[in-house]
């Protein structure tokens, strides 16, 4: 993952984790250098062969110029070899996104995320510009490009205080603008002053749950059709296979990403210095790679997941969750993984219809 902009945004949501307040940041690391970025890209294409992805995020990564993303693109298929299979995702709120930035991604086949979290007054709750403003309808005329150049593009939803009640109300709204693939994120976030040790937009995991719950039922008559992230993943285990999705796994992903200074970290949720793994610049990409500290972070969640988890009847399509809602990042008593409570009422809730299409998916891979 790179983040050629670092923090920097043009929007101002509330519930940001990578928001330079959230990161306790006054000065930002400069941009990213088209040197520096070509020498990460090098180092990656070299060192992973066949597939390759690149995640390119920020703060709001267009905010690079569709010029510079361009030139990037280019830089990987020089430094590709013969049989390299190169996949790029861009995250983006879409107000930068026109048709200059439609060309590139269509030219280059990138799949763009576009952050949507419902109708105007869900997303407007949060995701203002710094006057305040609701951006809902720049998200909008984007995803109109998206559709109008055949571009590939999921939506991605932030679970809050502003749409958790509303599962099948969101859920008909995407279905209404034609999405078809959908990611949903329960907000967390660590808030010191609160009591209860999370911030107000963040969600309780009864809430979360709850959507779930309701969401899979909007969901179940067309899962072949529509794809959610959570549920694919899960269904993907319950028919024997690698969920592919690193929230539901045991292990935390090797995956690392850039800052824009060309330091190095584990999962983004984690830009600190315990998870530093180097600067570009002073260390080659493979000691990063196969360093200690990333295997320590790779192998953390099971370490802190806890005996309650290995004993779990649902451990084997859950995994124990992500490290996002951990003490480790948010403080909270109870289950390691905040959001424990919340699988386990969706997975009794689901069990059975899941089982069913894992069973149907099986018969085809069969
Ligand atoms: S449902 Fe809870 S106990 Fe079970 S695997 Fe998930 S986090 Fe662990
Ligand atoms: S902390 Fe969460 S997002 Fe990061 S690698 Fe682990 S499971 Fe994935």
């Amino acid at each position: 993952m790179l983040k050629p902009v670092s923090a920097r945004c043009n929007l101002n949501c509330t519930y940001c984790y990578y928001s330079a307040p959230a990161e306790g940041l006054t000065d930002l690391p400069p941009l990213m250098s088209p040197a520096l970025l070509e020498d990460i890209l090098k180092q990656a294409l070299e060192l992973s062969y066949p597939r390759v992805f690149f995640g390119w995020q920020g703060g709001e990564p267009t905010l690079m110029g569709a010029g510079y993303f361009r030139k990037a693109l280019e830089a990987e298929k020089r430094f590709a070899r013969a049989g390299h299979v190169i996949a790029n995702g861009l995250q983006t709120n879409g107000i930068l996104f026109d048709q200059a930035w439609a060309a590139v991604c269509r030219d280059y086949n990138v799949l763009v995320g576009l952050s949507i979290d419902g109708p105007a007054e869900v997303h407007n709750t949060y995701r203002k510009d710094a006057n305040g403003q609701g951006a809902w309808a720049s998200a909008m005329r984007a995803s109109q490009i998206l559709k109008e150049q055949g571009i590939a593009f999921s939506i991605l939803c932030v679970v809050s205080q502003a749409n958790v009640r509303k599962a099948k109300e969101i859920y008909r709204f995407f279905r209404s603008e034609g999405f078809t693939g959908l990611q949903f994120i329960p907000c967390i976030e660590p808030d010191s002053t609160s009591p209860t040790g999370i911030s107000p937009e963040s969600v309780s995991a009864g809430q979360y749950g709850e959507f779930l719950c309701e969401l899979f039922d909007c969901w179940q008559s067309e899962w072949d059709s529509i794809y959610i992230r959570l549920f694919h993943a899960i269904m993907r285990t319950y028919a024997g296979l690698e969920s592919g999705f690193c929230n539901v796994s045991p292990r935390c992903d090797n995956a690392v990403f850039f800052e824009s200074s060309g330091d190095c970290y584990t999962c983004d949720f984690f830009p600190v210095e315990d998870w530093h793994l180097g600067n570009i610049a002073d260390v080659p990409l493979a000691e990063m790679l196969y360093s200690d500290k990333l295997k320590e972070f790779t192998q953390l969640k099971r370490k802190l997941r806890g005996k309650e988890c290995d004993n779990c009847r649902w451990e084997f399509a859950c995994g124990g969750g992500c490290l996002r809602s951990y003490p480790l990042r948010v403080r909270h008593d109870g289950h390691p993984n905040f959001f424990c409570s919340a699988m386990k009422t969706f997975l009794s809730h689901a069990h059975t219809r899941l089982q069913a299409m894992a069973d149907r998916v099986e018969a085809w891979v069969g």
